[in-house]
């Protein structure tokens, strides 16, 4: 039986008028059903035969996936560990910004990057998440919002979360194309973010999304460096990225945003900014530098603030448009992956 989380808004209008009845209701319904305003398919419906609304029942899986554990950190971010029907772990978090919530989700169990800096990298690819995966991350999350925080506007989506999001890419696009075009979710593609490590085969593809804001990690302007951080550099370079990048019309996405993890004592110097600052400054960019948030065991140590400002202040000089990401949640373990480990 299929997900209801991936019938799109012209499937379901197909199977409506399957069920003999007349276009008109179906929109209310599919858009309650998506947002939890029904819980379940009722039994009686003032607008709808009581044959299709049985049929719709059993169509139909409504499951979403389990929320198995959540914390709540004194910022308002919220960590949810999901469990998904097979028994694997992944995570979402929502984080809130000027009262509005981002949800960051997850689209593979664990991940085959191997990022040496992320927790996930270290526990391997279990699997790709299916898009009724993807998007019951976001609908259960908002439904959560909602109960917890009466928060009823669509919240903003990036995918940072477990797992290379390119790595999973026609996954990953079902998911964007059923959030920007159901019924009571409807969000505009500038509302969601997939960040990537710059998985070639994947982005090569980019143009194939909806028109929806980019992240690539770079981390180290430095070939070698880059690759003892993200080993898949040395298949897919920054020069590749780069090149690749290029390629694109930027026109209508404005801006790439390039990620900096910075890295106590390791890509934090002076010659780290001018070499990114020359790489970049071809393209309208905008650098986040994030601080790194150590994990118990991990090999790097977190810059002091007096560093990450030092370094940002480097990149100003170089013409670059850079900004420091707040690290949230620190102490329920935000940070991708942790919160999956200790339920593992
Ligand atoms: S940083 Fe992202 S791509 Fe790298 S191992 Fe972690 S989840 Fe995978």
């Amino acid at each position: 039986m299929s997900s209801f989380y991936t019938v799109t808004r012209d499937d379901f209008e197909s199977w409506w008028l399957g069920q003999g009845m007349a276009l008109g209701a179906q929109k209310r319904i599919q858009s309650a059903l998506v947002t939890g305003t029904l819980r379940e398919v009722p039994t009686f419906h003032p607008e709808v035969s009581k044959i299709a609304l049985n049929n719709l029942k059993n169509s139909f899986d409504f499951t979403l996936p389990k929320i198995f554990e959540k914390r709540v950190a004194e910022d308002g971010t919220i960590k949810y560990l999901f469990e998904l029907t097979d028994g694997l772990k992944i995570e979402s978090v929502a984080i809130s910004f000027h009262k509005k919530y981002t949800i960051c989700l997850s689209t593979q169990a664990g991940c085959g990057m191997a990022c040496t800096f992320c927790f996930t990298g270290t526990q391997g690819l279990k699997r790709n998440l299916e898009p009724h995966e993807i998007i019951g991350q976001y609908i259960a999350v908002w439904r959560d919002l909602k109960v917890m925080k009466n928060h009823k506007v669509t919240p903003n989506i990036v995918f940072m979360g477990q797992g290379e999001p390119l790595h999973n890419f026609d996954h990953l696009k079902t998911a964007i194309e059923y959030l920007c075009s159901t019924p009571g979710i409807s969000l505009g593609p500038r509302q969601i973010t997939i960040s990537t490590v710059g998985y070639l085969p994947g982005l090569m593809r980019w143009e194939e999304l909806p028109p929806v804001n980019l992240a690539v990690s770079l981390h180290s302007p430095f070939e070698i460096e880059r690759s003892r951080l993200i080993p898949m550099n040395k298949a897919y370079s920054i020069e590749k990225i780069l090149e690749v990048l290029s390629g694109f019309s930027w026109g209508r996405r404005k801006v790439i945003n390039f990620e900096y993890l910075l890295l106590g004592d390791l890509n934090d110097s002076r010659e780290h900014a001018k070499e990114l600052s020359k790489l970049i400054n071809p393209f309208p960019s905008l650098v986040n530098i994030i601080p790194f948030n150590p994990y118990p065991g991990s090999p790097f140590k977190r810059p002091s603030t007096a560093v990450v400002e030092q370094f940002k202040a480097w990149l100003v000089e170089e013409k670059v448009r850079a900004m420091v990401r707040v690290t949230k949640g620190d102490e329920i373990l935000a940070a991708c992956g942790q919160l999956a480990n200790q339920f593992k």
